[in-house]
C-alpha cells in the first residue's frame, strides 16, 4: 500500500495549503503566516489575523483559491541559504523563528523536531513563496477546483507551536479530493459523524460527563454509560475465562523503583505524572500494569509446566496528555485498560499468539467491527536500538505472521513499526463510516521478563526466561466506548443498551400491570423501565425511540386481559402482541447469544 505521504493527494493538499495562504495575504496583507501541513483528511494553514474571518471572508478566500488553481501556476522549488531566507521573510515572524529552527538544525520548516542541520528550501507558485520542503504538484492545474473546501469547517484557535504560552493563531481547515464526487461522499461522511458524535450522545443519552472541577480529560461515567461499560466488561471477562485466563488485581500507585526497574521510569516520563513523596519513599502513579504483572509472576517459582500463565486485570491507568489535546473519550488523561499479559516458553508463542488474536476478532466480530485489517510490526534492520537476541526476534515475528496465515487474516508488514522490546500486531478496525481506529494490539516482550529476571524451570531441570505477551483488545475502554458510541450511533445491540425494555402504559390503569411485567423483566435480569409520567403514548415512544431503548412494550386493556404486551423496536417496527413468556424467552436468548440484530 502506498503511503499517505506519498500520494497525488498529499501533494494536491500541501499545494492547496500554499494557494490558501497567498489567498488569505492578498485579503489580509498584514497576516502574519504560520505553518500549513496536509493533514489526514486536508490540510490547515495557521494565520495571525487582525480580525476574526467572517464567513464572507471564508467563501470569498475559497473562490479566490479556485480562480488561482484554474490559473495554472507551476509550483517551483529552490534551494536558499539562511540570509537569503530571512531577507525573504523580513515581515514574517513565525518564519523568522523556523528560519532560526533550520539553521540551527532543531526543526523542519513545520516545527517538528529534526537530527542534524536542514537544507532551507522554498517553493514559490504565482506571487506567493513559502518556507517548504515539499512535495507539491507540478503545476497548480493538477489540482481540480471543484474538488476544494475551506468552508467545510469552522477555522478553530491553535497555539503557535501547540504551545499555551504563545499567541493563539487562527488554524483555517481545507479538504481536497481529486474529483467533486469524492468530496461530496466526504462532506456527506462528516455530517453523519457529525450526529454521530460521541460527546454529544453522551450527552444525550446521559452516559458520561465531563467537568472542570474534576479535571480535564477525567471522564465521569454516569449510571447508564457505566452500565454499557459493565456489559463490555462482563463480555471480555467471560471470553478471558474461556480461554484460560486469571484475573489479578494491582494498586493505582507504584513504588518508582518498580519503574525503574522496569524503565518505564525515566524514559517515559514525558507523559508519566511527576512522583509523589510518601514519607521516605516515591511513587508514581501508574502509567501502565505491566511491571506489577511481572511482579505477581515473579512472586512464586514456575516450572514449565505452570506455563502459559494469562493475568488479566481491567487496570486503570494514568497518562499526561497535552490539554490542548484531550477530547471527549479518545484522548483522556486516566484510562482503564483491558490488559493482560501471558508468560510463556519460546515453544509456546505461536499457539499462544493465535490464541489472542482469535479471541481479538471473536470479541470485534461479536461487536459488529469485522471489518478490520493487521499490521505486523517488525524492527528495522539496520537499527540497533532493539533488545533481545536476533534469533528471538526472527522467530517471534515468523510467529506472529504464522499465526496470521493460519487465521488468514490480510496482513501487512512494516519494518521499523516494532516496538523496541519486541514485534507487534496492530488490529486496524474500520467502523461503519469508514474510519480507521487502531485497536487490539499484542506485543511480544523480551525486555520486562529480563529486566525483572524472571524465569521458570524448564524441562531440563534448568533456569529459563519466559517470553511475555501484552494485550489489550479494546486498549483504553474509554476510547473505545467512545469509538463504539459514534459506530452505534448511540443505538447498542441489546445486549449493550443500558435500558433494555422500557414499558407504556397506554392509560394510568395500566401501569400497575406495567410496573408487574418490569418487576419480572428485572428478576430475569433484564435492565426495564416504567414510563408513568403524564406524556401521551405517542410522546413516550417517541421519548424512548430518542434515548435508543431497543424495545418499547406497550400495554392497554387488551394486553392486561390477555397476559400479553404489545412489542415495538427502536427502529418502528410493530411486532404486535405477544404473550409476556413468550417476549421474555426471546429476550433471553438475544441478549445471551449478544446479537446484532434486534429480533433475529
Ligand atoms: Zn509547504
Ligand atoms: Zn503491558
Amino acid at each position: 500500500m502506498q503511503r499517505y505521504e506519498e500520494s497525488k493527494l498529499y501533494r494536491i493538499r500541501h499545494s492547496a495549503a500554499h494557494i490558501m495562504a497567498q489567498a488569505v495575504l492578498e485579503r489580509f496583507p498584514e497576516a502574519q503566516i504560520a505553518i500549513g501541513p496536509p493533514i489526514e483528511d486536508g490540510f490547515y494553514y495557521d494565520f495571525d489575523l487582525p480580525r476574526p474571518l467572517t464567513p464572507e471572508d471564508l467563501a470569498a478566500i475559497e473562490q479566490r483559491m479556485r480562480d488561482i488553481i484554474r490559473e495554472g501556476h507551476p509550483f517551483v522549488r529552490r534551494v536558499v541559504s539562511a540570509e537569503e531566507a530571512r531577507r525573504l521573510f523580513a515581515n514574517q515572524v513565525y518564519k523568522l523563528e523556523l528560519i532560526d529552527g533550520l539553521e540551527k538544525g532543531a526543526m523542519d520548516e513545520d516545527g517538528n523536531p529534526i537530527e542534524g542541520p536542514a537544507v532551507i528550501t522554498t517553493y514559490r507558485h504565482d506571487t506567493f513563496e513559502d518556507l517548504c520542503r515539499g512535495p507539491h504538484v507540478e503545476n497548480s492545474s493538477e489540482i481540480n477546483p471543484d474538488a476544494v473546501s475551506i468552508t467545510f469547517r469552522e477555522p478553530a484557535g491553535a497555539y503557535w507551536r501547540g504551545d499555551e504560552k504563545r499567541p493563539m493563531l487562527t488554524r483555517i481547515y481545507g479538504t481536497a479530493w481529486e474529483t467533486a464526487q469524492e468530496l461530496e461522499e466526504y462532506l456527506n461522511l462528516l455530517e453523519e459523524a457529525k450526529k454521530r458524535d460521541h460527546r454529544v450522545l453522551g450527552q444525550k443519552l446521559n452516559l458520561f460527563v465531563i467537568d472542570p472541577l474534576v479535571g480535564k480529560g477525567l471522564p465521569l461515567w454516569k449510571p447508564r454509560g457505566a452500565l454499557v461499560r459493565e456489559a463490555l466488561i462482563d463480555f471480555m471477562r467471560e471470553a478471558q475465562r474461556e480461554a484460560g485466563y486469571l484475573p489479578v488485581v494491582t494498586p493505582h500507585i507504584g513504588n518508582l523503583d518498580l519503574y525503574r526497574t522496569s524503565g518505564h521510569y525515566p524514559y517515559y516520563s514525558d507523559s508519566q505524572y511527576a512522583p509523589i513523596q510518601v514519607d521516605e519513599e516515591q511513587f508514581l502513579i501508574k502509567p501502565m500494569n505491566c511491571p506489577h504483572h511481572c511482579m505477581i509472576y515473579k512472586s512464586e517459582m514456575h516450572s514449565y509446566r505452570d506455563l502459559p500463565l494469562r493475568l488479566a486485570e481491567f487496570g486503570t491507568v494514568y497518562r499526561y496528555e497535552k490539554s490542548g489535546e484531550l477530547s471527549g473519550l479518545t484522548r483522556v488523561r486516566g484510562f482503564t485498560q483491558d490488559d493482560a499479559h501471558l508468560f510463556v516458553t519460546p515453544e509456546q508463542l505461536l499457539s499462544e499468539f493465535i490464541g489472542v488474536a482469535d479471541l481479538i476478532q471473536r470479541v470485534f466480530r461479536t461487536l459488529g467491527m469485522a471489518d478490520f485489517r493487521v499490521r505486523v510490526g517488525t524492527r528495522d534492520p539496520e537499527s540497533d536500538k532493539y533488545v533481545g537476541a536476533p534469533e528471538s526476534w526472527e522467530k517471534a515475528t515468523a510467529a506472529i505472521i504464522e499465526a496470521c496465515q493460519h487465521m488468514g487474516l490480510d496482513y501487512t508488514i512494516e519494518a521499523g513499526e516494532a516496538a523496541f522490546y519486541g514485534p507487534k500486531l496492530d488490529f486496524i478496525v474500520r467502523d461503519v463510516l469508514k474510519r480507521e481506529w487502531q485497536l487490539g494490539t499484542v506485543q511480544v516482550d523480551y525486555n520486562l521478563p529480563e529486566r525483572f529476571q524472571l524465569e521458570y524451570i524448564g524441562a531440563d531441570g534448568e533456569p529459563h526466561r519466559p517470553v511475555m505477551i501484552h494485550r489489550a483488545p479494546f486498549g483504553s475502554l474509554e476510547r473505545f466506548m467512545g469509538i463504539l458510541i459514534e459506530h452505534f450511533a448511540g443505538a447498542f445491540p441489546a445486549w449493550l443498551s443500558p435500558v433494555q425494555v422500557t414499558l407504556i402504559p397506554v392509560a394510568d390503569r395500566h401501569v400497575p400491570y406495567a410496573q408487574q411485567i418490569a418487576a419480572r423483566l428485572k428478576a430475569a435480569g433484564f435492565r426495564a423501565e416504567v414510563d408513568d409520567s403524564n406524556n401521551r403514548m405517542s410522546n413516550k415512544i417517541r421519548i424512548a425511540q430518542g434515548q435508543k431503548v431497543p424495545y418499547m412494550l406497550v400495554v392497554g386493556d387488551r394486553d392486561v386481559e390477555a397476559g400479553a404486551v404489545s412489542v415495538r423496536l427502536r427502529s418502528g417496527e410493530d411486532l404486535g402482541a405477544m404473550p409476556v413468556e413468550a417476549f421474555i424467552a426471546r429476550l433471553g436468548e438475544i441478549v445471551k447469544s449478544r446479537a446484532l440484530a434486534l429480533w433475529p
